[in-house]
């Protein structure tokens, strides 16, 4: 069984753009609960590291509420 990943914050080095991100592997929408190139400039590498706690917690509840809105537009 693969471990869950951590809360992710992704930020580019470019433009200063970042987001913290919570990957599973349901949820994996790239450019909206994964980005692998910076939507504000598009610049392809972007830092990775772990979310804090807190940042962990607020991105997972706000991610839950977008997927929640998408799915609600349909
Ligand atoms: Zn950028």
């Amino acid at each position: 069984m693969p471990l869950p990943m951590p809360p992710t914050t992704l930020s580019c080095p470019k433009c200063g753009w970042h987001k913290t991100v919570v990957p599973k592997s349901d949820v994996l929408i790239e450019g909206h609960t994964w980005f692998t190139v910076c939507p504000q400039c598009g610049h392809a590498e972007l830092e990775r590291k772990e979310a804090n706690g807190l940042s962990g917690l607020v991105a997972e509840v706000q991610q839950r509420f977008e997927i929640w809105q998408k799915k609600r537009a349909k």
